[in-house]
């Protein structure tokens, strides 16, 4: 039977809220994570990088450390050289990956703003990885159009991330799994949507939690019976299903 103190822990602990960084059952857990195995290694530039993007009012977009921590792993094991990136905002996991890639790894990198990715460029050029990265200001959609147009493009990315608008990421995987080359990892962020992929109909979201639901429901799954792909879905941050091309 639940005690009070069940009870309490899990009215208190559970994630409900939007920008709670982890789906885990306790917020004592999660600093457990962070404390035990992100901050003590986390390069000084991302912590730099992390604590500049707190101040920044939209900072619940950030991806979190441990997430971070998850994709540089990801990113060596891979060996990944040729990436992309689609959603910067101030660069968290964009210095993550270009801090994970070698020295002649490129990044593209795309985003609608710019000025937020201005934010965090002085600690990426701090950090000696600018050159890594060919920033693109503008809706990603019309760049990777033009991509899939040169046959040269197709099967030349070894990872891509993907954390912008949910509303496109279906768009988005029509155009990366030609780019992607067989073997290459997309990775698409936000798939748990804050856990909201299992509220019930009558459930009180946010208005902008609600919308993307459905997009992010569709999503997860056109992806689950993509025969091209192998996939992943991970508990970390606020859910990457990791897709790995296989023709
Ligand atoms: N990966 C980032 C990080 O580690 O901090 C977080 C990205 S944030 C969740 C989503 C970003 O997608 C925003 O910066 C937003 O401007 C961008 N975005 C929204 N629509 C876009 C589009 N159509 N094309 C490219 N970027 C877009
Ligand atoms: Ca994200």
């Amino acid at each position: 039977m639940a005690t009070n103190e069940d009870q309490k822990q899990t009215e208190s602990g559970r994630h409900q809220e939007v920008g709670h960084k982890s789906l885990l059952q306790s917020d004592a857990l999660y600093q457990y994570i962070l404390e035990t195995s992100v901050f003590p290694r986390e390069h000084e530039a991302m912590k730099e990088l992390r604590e500049i993007t707190a101040k920044h009012p939209w900072n619940l977009m950030t991806t979190s450390a441990d997430e971070g921590q998850f994709l540089s792993m990801l990113l060596k094991l891979i060996n990944a050289k040729n990436t992309m990136e689609i959603g910067v905002y101030t660069g968290y996991s964009l210095l993550a990956t270009a801090l994970a890639i070698p020295e002649d790894g490129k990044i593209l990198a795309m985003d609608i703003n710019k000025e937020n990715y201005e934010l965090g460029l002085p600690v990426i050029k701090k950090a000696g990885v600018d050159h890594k990265i060919d920033f693109r200001e503008g809706p990603a959609l019309p760049v990777l159009d033009e991509l899939v147009k040169d046959e040269k493009n197709h099967g030349s990315y070894d990872f891509i991330f993907v954390d912008a608008d949910k509303d496109n990421y279906i768009n988005y995987h029509k155009r990366l799994i030609d780019l992607v080359k067989v073997g290459g990892v997309i990775g698409y962020d936000n798939t748990l949507w804050n856990g909201s992929v299992v509220a019930p109909p009558d459930a009180p979201l946010r208005k902008y939690v609600r919308y993307y639901r459905d997009f992010v429901l569709e999503l997860n799954k056109a992806l689950a019976v993509d025969p091209r792909i192998e996939i992943c879905m991970l508990p970390v941050g606020d859910g990457i299903t990791i897709c790995r091309r296989i023709k």
